[in-house]
């Protein structure tokens, strides 16, 4: 694919008007052609007004429409992924086999979207039928469906450069809900964005769906993303990267005349809980899985597993003898931008002010921005004092906890802030332990993991990928699975309406055979 740098405003192509950068190879520090255009806020006006434009013919397509369209989308995403592994491997660092795996996904998950949106089950068609001799009074018809929120603004991750970037999950679940999406580039990925962008504005076309359902835009520091979160015809916003920026867009968000929702998912250590017997039977094996877990993708992944507590026991020390040789076989490996190995060397720093001893360190960097991998070590009761050590450090650096007893390890259990995931370790001789620290930690996480390690996430009807804050701004959804939808639709009653009015999912006949809740029971009539 020929790449211009241009932004792509619904079918149009737009060059530079506020400047322009070069992608730059993270692993040689050199910069890759083509130059890549910047936008500000006159091409996210542009952009918005062709998404409110798009609206009502886009959120009123048919359901096969619309998963036909879905499927386009992976189709072409199928069509060049050796092409865009390729790139993003050149702009990240990652391997690209990695990234082909990623470029699957993406398509399963537009796939898997396709059948959600075929099913209908997102409507959740809701009919509470006439009852005219009730008394006191006579209730009238209601009928309820949800619907799509509007346009939405997604910020591209950086560190899954296609499976949580622009055609990545956020924007799947928002198109198969009814929203226009325009997708702010990361800057970290230009050339993968745009090879992505590119697909989808052609199954934009191809759907003969109005151009407004899909624009991406790039621009140089915050300017953009302001403009984006506060445009009036803006009506929700997902972002994955730091607390500090996630935040700062949420309360713009709110602080606008007519607050919108903004689903940003922002940190998490993923704490992994050894218990007795399992450490006393498995301590090496943990060790071993645990380090393999935290070194994937440089540690740069939401759910790398941080931070391991376990009683001192036996079992300990061959547990951390493991790490320790894990740790020091793994040579410095690329991390994906300048900003992103800069913040790890500080953090690494950080912990090392904050008290934590280091035990292991991996092969020194060779390259400018490698990641040299980090383990370090402190005692329970450190923890508890110092709140910046359950930080994250994003990168592949992890923290052994070594717990005095079981009471500390609950008291640690409720001192963490909300996660995406926790895991217990455990034996059949656990489980009552297991189970006091069970309540505690489904307070504080959205995924509890026993016997394995939280990554990688599955995309399923039942996945969260989601937690209290600050992992998510929003607790109740997820950014990962089918339910991820949910982020985009709002609910809509109709009172009292003849059948020719009222939408499909909700019609007398129930053309499209949807499950409905008719009456307070589950029915296809
Ligand atoms: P980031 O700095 O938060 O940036 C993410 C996106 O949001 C970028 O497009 C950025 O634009 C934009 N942005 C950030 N702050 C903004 C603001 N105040 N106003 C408007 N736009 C804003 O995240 P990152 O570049 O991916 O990585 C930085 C750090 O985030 C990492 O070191 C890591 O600690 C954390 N992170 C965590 C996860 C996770 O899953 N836990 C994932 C990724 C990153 P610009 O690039 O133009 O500034």
């Amino acid at each position: 694919m020929n790449l211009t740098g241009n932004l792509l405003i619904g079918a149009q192509e737009t060059g530079a008007t506020t400047g322009s950068m070069k992608a730059l190879n993270p692993a040689t520090n050199l910069s890759i052609e083509p130059s890549f255009a910047f936008g500000g806020a006159s091409e996210v006006d542009r952009a918005a007004h062709l998404a409110d434009d798009a609206f009502d013919s886009y959120n009123n397509t048919s359901l096969e429409v619309r998963a036909a369209f879905l499927e386009r989308i992976a189709d072409g995403l199928d069509a060049i992924a050796s092409e865009l592994a390729q790139r993003a491997s050149l702009e990240t660092g990652l391997p690209v086999a990695q990234l082909e795996g990623e470029a699957a996904k993406s398509a399963t998950q537009f796939r898997q979207f396709a059948t959600v949106v075929r099913q209908g089950r997102f409507r959740q068609a809701t009919i509470d039928p006439a009852q005219p001799s009730r008394q006191p009074r006579p209730r009238m018809d209601h009928r309820m469906q949800k619907i799509a929120l509007g346009p939405i603004a997604i910020f591209g991750a950086s560190n899954f450069p296609i499976s949580y970037s622009v055609a990545g999950g956020d924007t799947a679940s928002a198109l198969a809900a009814g929203c226009p999406v325009i997708l702010k580039a990361h800057n970290g990925h230009p050339g993968a964005s745009e090879i992505q962008g590119r697909v989808i504005q052609q199954a934009v076309k191809d759907a003969g769906l109005h151009e407004g359902v899909f624009s991406l835009l790039r621009g140089d520091g915050n300017e953009i993303g302001e403009a984006l979160v506060e445009h009036p015809l803006i009506k929700g916003v997902t972002f994955t990267g730091s607390e500090g920026g996630g935040m700062a867009l949420f309360r713009r968000a709110q602080l606008r005349p007519d607050p919108i929702p903004v689903f940003t998912e922002m940190t998490s250590v993923n704490p992994t809980f050894v218990l007795p017997s399992a450490l006393f039977s498995r301590g090496k094996d943990i060790g071993d899985g645990f380090a393999e877990r935290m070194l994937v993708t440089v540690g740069q992944a939401c759910l790398k597993p941080a931070i391991l507590l376990a009683i001192d026991g036996i079992g300990f020390s061959e547990m951390k003898q493991a790490l320790i040789a894990r740790i020091e076989a793994m040579h410095a490996r690329t991390m994906l931008t300048p900003g992103i190995a800069t913040m790890y060397r500080r953090n690494v720093d950080r912990q090392l002010s904050a008290g934590a001893q280091q035990i292991a360190m991996g092969g020194e960097p060779q390259g400018t921005w490698d990641g040299q991998s980090f383990l370090f070590e402190v005692d329970g009761a450190r923890l508890l004092e110092t709140p910046s050590l359950s930080e994250e450090v994003f990168g592949p650096a992890a923290l052994l906890v070594r717990v005095k007893d079981i009471d500390q390890m609950v008291a640690i259990a409720r001192h963490f802030r909300g996660q995406l995931s926790a895991t217990m370790q455990i034996e059949q001789a656990d489980h009552a332990l297991a189970a006091r620290l069970l309540p505690i930690l489904e307070r504080r996480t959205g995924r509890i993991v026993i016997n394995a390690f939280a990554h990688p996430q599955e995309v399923s009807d039942a996945s969260i990928h989601g937690g209290p804050f600050p992992a998510t701004s929003d607790s109740r959804f997820t950014s990962v699975g089918m339910s991820a939808i949910e982020r985009f639709l709002r609910p809509v009653c109709y009172q009292g309406f003849p059948d020719e009015l009222l939408p499909e999912a909700l019609r007398h006949d129930n053309p499209r055979g949807l499950w409905r809740l008719t009456d307070g029971a589950l029915s296809k009539a």
